[in-house]
């Protein structure tokens, strides 16, 4: 495919997550200028996210370079910066050293941040999960707690450097609870000398009733017994008021610990607001039918970022399935405005959801499918390893679930860096 010339449209794209990456694929072959924009060099596979931050995987099995990605789709240019700010009326992005980008068509595929409710101060010492940097900090403190604890004579001390405090039970919270979990009881076992680690404690808290509540519930039912089998004490419920150096307060209970990780809430990204156009009460940006925003039919807001209603299933979620859906929905009336055709409205389809709890099992939620246990766990790999994106990162990925499953060994276990 030859460079189209200068004087074509103009699609820039901001941010390289599911959403954007499906949209600049579905116009490979449009009739336009496209320009991928992400504040980072790599798109990153979030679902695998807790596998770094508990050292099944490195950084590089669940991320590809961007540039890479796209070296033979010669109608896009993939800059790195962030955008901080979008003029509607001027159909101008701006990033943050003022560079100006005027774009025919604009595409925001931000995604989400990290939400402390309001407590900012909380982030020092309840690292979220949203990042690669993000895992690698959760990776380097739950390593770090174990080495402390072994050089640590003080019993309570050691106890409080044995204690992991996991806030939110969504996915990614039970994820990471059930990974602590088999890491302390199985792959450190016998690592140390001083301290035993499966005398660690796992707490995983929420305000809510049930861990995993998306799922129905004798699902939740099924993940809390599975996490209860690896040593994780889940505590529903329970509302977290303070956390601190050293602390967390939940409900009137304050627990000492080292270690802990908040996964309980996010938000839109902060770019959404500079838009000027209604925003939910979590930060996201309200799109029309088509997903693009009322009065802008030229600015689509795709995945994570965008709140949509659906005929069928309410607020859509925050899951990979709706931001790449979306992505190439937004490339499709981007198609149909070239071709002065009528834009079809958005309509998801939902392919279910899974989540993983420690090594070999999962629960599955389809439609009326419910599956747990070893079955789901297998859907839940062919499932992850087809969306990774490139070979290698399959084949090692593969490779290392194998050392896992089979011997508990990890390798990601290198500690390195401060934060
Ligand atoms: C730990 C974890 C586990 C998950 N597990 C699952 C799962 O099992 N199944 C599932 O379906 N979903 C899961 N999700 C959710 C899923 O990853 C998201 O729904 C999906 O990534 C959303 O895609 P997106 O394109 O909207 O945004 P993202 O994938 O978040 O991509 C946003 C991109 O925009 C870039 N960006 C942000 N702001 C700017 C800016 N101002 N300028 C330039 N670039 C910017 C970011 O760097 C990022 O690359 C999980 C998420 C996390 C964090």
């Amino acid at each position: 495919m030859s460079e189209p010339p200068a004087g074509v449209p103009h699609v820039l794209v901001v941010g390289a997550g599911f959403g954007g990456l499906r949209c600049v694929r579905a116009l490979a072959h449009a009739p336009v200028r496209l320009t991928l924009v992400d504040r980072t060099n790599h798109h990153l596979f979030q679902p695998m996210l807790y596998e770094v931050a508990t050292s099944v995987l490195g950084a590089n099995e669940i991320a590809a370079a961007t540039r890479h990605l796209f070296r033979h789709q010669r109608n896009v240019a993939v800059h790195m910066t962030g955008i901080e700010r979008v003029d509607l009326a001027a159909k101008c992005a701006f990033d943050g050293e003022g560079r100006a980008t005027r774009y025919d068509w604009l595409v925001l595929a931000p995604g989400v941040v990290t939400d402390y409710f309001g407590h900012a101060d909380w982030a020092e010492h309840a690292p979220g999960l949203k990042s690669l940097d993000d895992a690698l900090v959760v990776r380097r403190r739950v390593l770090m707690a174990f080495e402390r604890a072994e050089i640590t004579p003080d019993p309570a001390a050691r106890r409080a450097l044995l204690t992991f405090v996991i806030v939110g039970a969504g996915a990614t919270g039970v994820e990471l609870a059930g990974a602590i979990g088999e890491l302390a009881n199985f792959t450190l076992r016998h690592d140390f000398r001083a301290i035993d680690p499966r005398e660690a404690q796992v707490l995983l808290l929420d305000a809510g009733e049930r861990v995993l509540p998306s799922f129905a519930p004798s699902l939740s039912a099924r993940a809390r017994r599975d996490l209860e089998r690896l040593g994780v004490t889940v505590r529903t419920g329970v509302r977290v008021g303070d956390i601190g150096p050293g602390f967390v307060v939940a409900g009137d209970e304050r627990i000492a610990t080292e270690a802990t990780i908040w996964s309980a809430g996010t938000r839109g990204a902060p770019l959404l607001g500079t838009l000027g156009t209604p925003l939910d009460r979590q930060g996201r940006a309200i799109v029309g039918p088509d997903g693009a925003l009322p009065g802008h039919p030229e600015v689509f807001v795709v995945g994570d970022a965008a709140h949509v209603e659906d005929a069928r299933f309410g607020t859509l979620p925050g899951v990979a399935q709706v931001a790449m859906q979306m992505g190439t929905h937004a490339a499709r009336c981007i198609r149909a405005d070239l071709d002065a055709r009528p834009r079809r409205a958005f309509a998801y389809f939902d392919k279910g959801q899974l989540a993983v709890i420690g090594r070999g099992h999962a629960v599955l939620q389809v439609g009326p499918v419910r599956l747990a246990g070893f079955p789901a766990w297998i859907a839940w790999a062919l499932v992850h390893v087809t969306f990774l994106i490139g070979f290698r990162n399959r084949v090692i990925t593969m490779l290392e679930w194998a050392r896992t499953y089979f011997f508990h060994r990890r390798a990601g276990r290198v500690i390195v860096g401060g934060d």
